[in-house]
């Protein structure tokens, strides 16, 4: 089938190379110029495990094809796919402009039938609107089109983005038309062999699902950092208390980790919208609300820690900073706890040098040359000189490191870790302090 992609960021890119893996021919359309040069050349804009190979092989075969020519992309398919960025508007609603952009240059350029697809994380209502939308221009040109707009929300997590859509847990179709769900069935069904995966509904339903399915897994998280509180004021270790609570089948294991904040371009911004949405129609969603402030809280429990332990003035100190993508096998530094730690640590008069396996050249790229950041090219050649280790990602490579060479490395020998990775016995037998999340004995 011939498909049309509008955005290639971490969704579209990411589909589009996918659908061409199973042979679908798939055209890539982008505002960004430079990131569709690169694209041409081979090179791939953002970090995801298998994502590089696999867009340079189907480019080469011929099957996956990138443009700036939006006329190009709506003539070449009858599907065309929706994937730009929502980024939350002032309010905290989404900015659906991206949106309305690829929309209106599909209600200009269309010259047959089109099924247009929407992936992006968008409010309730918003396949109507884009509807309408197009409906209007069509209109305006005195033209009549077969047209249908389809909600048809993307559940990939960053970081594993490639394996969840070739194996996805849900395609949830939200249509009423028999035409184009007989369109993405086909689409489709290399992805839904094993058993079916395809759950169609309404698509206001379709784009309540994925605010729903975000609330929901934020809602873990931050109820886990709220019971990580509790249980350092009462002395006991969230860590026991994790494993506690997820045998119960009920609760499970999935999700349920305490830590420095939830990040990233989804659950800050998606938990927002929902909220923005529900005072629209006044509700108040105070669980939401709630949800949100504690994640604020917890993005400010390391830079507390470090206070009680060095004073409110930091200058004259350096701090070894691990990890400052959002979460591991991602270079997305979107809303990361380890900004939110970096921007106190220097307003508070600090130094960082940082290390992450994949996020320095967007870390470079954020913040430029500046003399309170040092970018190093090891996870050890951060530690030279520093006063404490931070720890802010749980890439799998700082899970066992060389804990003498820390000991020796550092000044002093202090971890804060915003991750939980370490026994806090071990370390302190090592002769650390150690700062963890929510683990008594770390007091
Ligand atoms: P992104 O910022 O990585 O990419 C968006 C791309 O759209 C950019 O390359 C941008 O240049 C392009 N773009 C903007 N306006 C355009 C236009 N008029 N025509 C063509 N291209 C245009 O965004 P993303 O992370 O891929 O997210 C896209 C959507 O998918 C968002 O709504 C997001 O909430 C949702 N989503 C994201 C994830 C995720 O993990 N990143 C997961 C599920 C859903």
């Amino acid at each position: 089938m011939r498909v049309a992609v509008f955005g290639v960021g971490y969704v579209g890119l990411v589909q589009a190379a996918v659908l061409a893996e199973m042979g679908h021919q798939v055209t890539c359309v982008d505002v960004d110029a430079a990131k569709i040069e690169r694209l041409k050349e081979g090179i791939i804009p953002i970090f995801e495990p298998g994502l590089a190979p696999m867009v340079q092989t189907n480019h080469q075969a011929g099957r996956l094809h990138f443009t700036t020519d939006v006329a190009q992309g709506v003539s070449f398919a009858e599907l065309l796919f929706i994937a730009v960025g929502t980024p939350p508007d002032e309010d905290g609603s989404a900015d659906l402009q991206h949106v309305l952009a690829v929309a209106g240059a599909i209600g200009r350029l269309m010259q047959g039938g089109k099924v247009v697809v929407n992936k992006s994380t968008v409010p309730v209502g918003t396949a109507h609107r884009v509807h309408q939308h197009i409906g209007g221009i069509l209109a305006e040109r005195g033209v009549s089109l077969p047209l249908e707009v389809v909600s048809n929300p993307e559940f990939l997590k960053e970081g594993a983005a490639v394996a969840d859509c070739l194996r996805p847990d849900r395609i949830i179709i939200g249509t009423d038309s028999t035409h184009a769900m007989a369109l993405l069935e086909e689409l489709y069904a290399p992805f839904n062999r094993n058993h079916d995966r395809i759950i169609q509904m309404d698509a206001r339903s379709a784009e309540l699902t994925k605010y729903a399915a975000n609330a929901m897994l934020a809602t873990k998280i931050s109820f886990m950092n709220e019971m990580a509180g509790l249980a350092e004021k009462l002395g006991a270790d969230i860590e026991a208390v994790r494993k506690g609570i997820g045998a119960d089948p009920r609760i499970g294991y999935h999700f349920i980790y305490p830590g420095c904040g939830y990040g990233g371009s989804c659950f800050p911004k998606d938990v927002k919208a929902l909220i923005h949405t529900a005072s629209e129609i006044g509700c108040e969603a105070p669980l939401l609300r709630s949800v949100e402030r504690v994640n604020d809280r917890q993005k400010h429990r390391l830079i507390e820690r470090l206070h009680q332990h060095f004073g409110s003035d930091l200058a004259g100190r350096t701090f070894a900073l691990w990890g400052l993508a959002f979460k591991p096998n991602t270079d997305d530094m979107r809303e990361a706890p380890s900004r939110v730690l970096m921007e106190a640590i220097w307003a508070a008069g600090g130094k960082v040098q940082a290390f992450d396996p994949q996020a320095m050249n967007e870390a470079q790229h954020l913040y430029g040359l500046r003399d309170d950041l040092t970018l190093c090219g090891t996870q050890e050649a951060a530690l030279k000189g520093a006063d404490a280790l931070l720890i802010c990602t749980e890439w799998q490579q700082f899970r066992a490191p060389d804990f003498e060479l820390i000991q020796r490395t550092l000044k002093q020998a202090v971890i804060f870790d915003g991750r939980n990775l370490y026994d806090p016995a071990r370390l302190r037998q090592r002769g650390f302090t150690y700062y963890a999340i929510g683990r008594g004995d770390s007091l």
